[in-house]
């Protein structure tokens, strides 16, 4: 829910601010420019003492909004309500979602509970019904009430036994004797090699058919778009599952999680700390950039997680992630520039508010480099996910961001031989073309040679990652393929794949191959038979 004000994304986002800061960039240009290292761009705004003072002070002046209380919880079920017997359903759910985050009281929990199963039930959604309902009853709810409890329980309970079959999307996991004894999450046909063209990149170490899984990836650390999916308030903040009976952080009223484990979990790990300077983050700006609160996550994680020093290749330890590229020395000075004076607002509002550098006895010099250093990385690095979800009746997507060392190994192509998707936030890497034993294997970091051409995927490729792409596609400037999603039928792929045979000078090679390949192996993803 947008409230029809316009969505900006990070990038555009951090264009204004630097538009908006531009007099005082020109004003210190060359002061800063002297720095040359992240914690040095850092100390150069937070050792300007007025300008610390000015920071301290706004930080006093905010108010941070009630994030529990009753009688905002009951207006809000009373809400959903109005909304439950106008029939809509959904907007009902959200409205008796955002009660429970505000509810305190176990009165005010339960009813909600209560409130919202019903709403599960009448948009089929029988399991979270019963789940929910199950809730009300361990918060007590009222006894007045609970007849009508009681038969929904029932009726759910058959309801879920009487249902159709269930489509469940299914997520291909490597089995055990094919797993790669040196990359976790991949599968025993690739390894990393090093040179220095490349850097660290994937190479086939057997050959690899078309459709074939490379592995199987779960991210380091993921962050919810809340701004841009349809509906925030139907995923998981620590897995980004998609969940119609969310339960809310029991502080703050910015976190949902899809269970009481991802709840626990993410507290632990990172949440006690990001909850308590939720509620300041926007204020401070009238802006909020995901990289803000997805590098205060990652330091949090950096600084906590336990040493590891094994010698696999893992994509759930710190380790791999301090090896990626930020760029930082490559992005334009008034760039990095605006985005440290932002950071060091940050930084002074974390060690106002969390008072972290007493917990953890880390210094404070290594805190605010990777602060920086991180939101580099994710900058370059972080890798947008949609995902698709729900039954019959009601449908929504999802937008994530998420962070996968072992992606980042991969480099990348306008005419890659590898493709990804994802569910929830597993990544499943499978080859696109036949993969030679010993050839490299490149993903698209984005733009592909059949969208875009040649000089549109040169400059995002440059801007966003500092790099020209000497592909195949991009050396032989192969043409952008133009046609109408309406026109492919098997007809047109006949006719398509007829034109490729007769004229043999045209094609890539391999590419009548990948057409019908790529086209059963579509198939068959979307039939759950791969
Ligand atoms: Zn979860
Ligand atoms: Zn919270
Ligand atoms: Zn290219």
């Amino acid at each position: 829910m947008t409230d029809g004000k316009k969505v900006y994304t990070d990038t555009e986002l951090l264009e204004l601010q630097i538009q908006r800061y531009r007099p005082r960039y020109l004003k210190d240009e060359s002061e800063f420019k002297k720095c040359t290292t992240n914690a040095a761009r850092m100390n150069f705004f937070l050792n300007q003492e007025e300008e610390v003072a000015h920071i301290k002070s706004k930080i006093q002046q905010i108010k941070p909004h009630v994030t529990k209380s009753d009688v905002k919880a009951s207006e809000l079920r009373k809400l959903g309500n109005v909304q439950f017997q106008n029939k809509s359903d959904k907007d009902a759910l959200i409205l008796y979602t955002q009660s429970l985050s505000f509810a305190k009281s176990d009165e005010e929990v339960s009813v909600a509970y209560g409130n919202r199963s019903a709403a599960l039930f009448y948009m089929g959604f029988y399991e979270e019904c019963l789940a929910d309902i199950d809730r009300a009853f361990r918060h007590g709810y009222p006894e007045s009430l609970s007849a009508k409890l009681f038969k929904r329980k029932k009726d759910a309970t058959k309801a879920y036994s009487d249902r159709k079959k269930v489509v469940k999307v299914k997520t291909y996991e490597i089995p055990q004797s094919e797993m790669n004894p040196s990359i976790q999450s991949a599968r025993n046909c690739i390894e990393i090699q090093a040179n220095e063209k490349y850097g660290r990149h994937i190479v086939a170490s057997r050959d690899i058919a078309i459709g074939e899984v490379l592995a199987v990836d779960n991210p380091y650390l993921v962050e919810l778009q809340a701004d841009m999916s349809s509906d925030p308030f139907l995923f998981c903040c620590e897995c980004l599952k998609h969940c119609y009976n969310v339960i809310p952080c029991l502080n703050c009223n910015e976190a949902y999680y899809c269970t009481e484990i991802c709840r626990a979990k993410a507290f632990q790990n990172y949440h006690k700390y990001e909850c308590l300077i939720l509620p300041y983050v926007g204020q401070l700006f009238g802006i909020k950039f995901d990289f803000w609160l997805f590098s205060l996550k990652i330091t949090l994680l950096a600084m906590t997680e336990e040493k590891n020093d094994e010698t696999m290749y893992r994509s759930d330890r710190y380790k791999e992630i301090s090896e990626l590229e930020g760029h930082s020395n490559a992005d334009p000075p008034e760039q990095t520039y605006v985005l440290t004076l932002l950071s060091a607002s940050i930084f002074i509002l974390i060690k106002e508010k969390i008072k972290i550098f007493k917990e953890f006895e880390v210094f404070e010099e290594k805190f605010k480099e990777l602060f920086l250093y991180h939101q580099q990385v994710f900058k370059v690095n972080a890798v947008t996910i949609v995902s698709w979800h729900g039954n019959d009746k009601f449908y929504t997507s999802v937008t994530g961001l998420a962070l996968y060392s072992l992606y980042s190994l991969f480099n990348h192509s306008c005419y890659p031989n590898t493709f990804w998707n994802t569910s929830g936030s597993t990544m499943v890497v499978r080859a696109s073309l036949p993969i030679k034993k010993g050839e490299q294997c490149f993903i698209s970091y984005g733009p592909y040679f059949a969208y875009d051409n040649k000089t549109e995927r040169q400059e995002r490729l440059q801007r966003l990652y500092r790099f020209t792409c000497e592909c195949r596609a991009c050396q032989e400037n192969w043409p952008k393929v133009t046609f109408s999603p309406a026109s492919v039928d098997c007809k047109f792929i006949k006719q398509v794949i007829k034109k490729l045979t007769e004229n043999q000078a045209l094609p890539p090679p391999g590419y009548i191959l990948s057409l019908r390949k790529g086209l059963e192996v579509a198939y068959r993803i979307l039939d759950g038979t791969s």
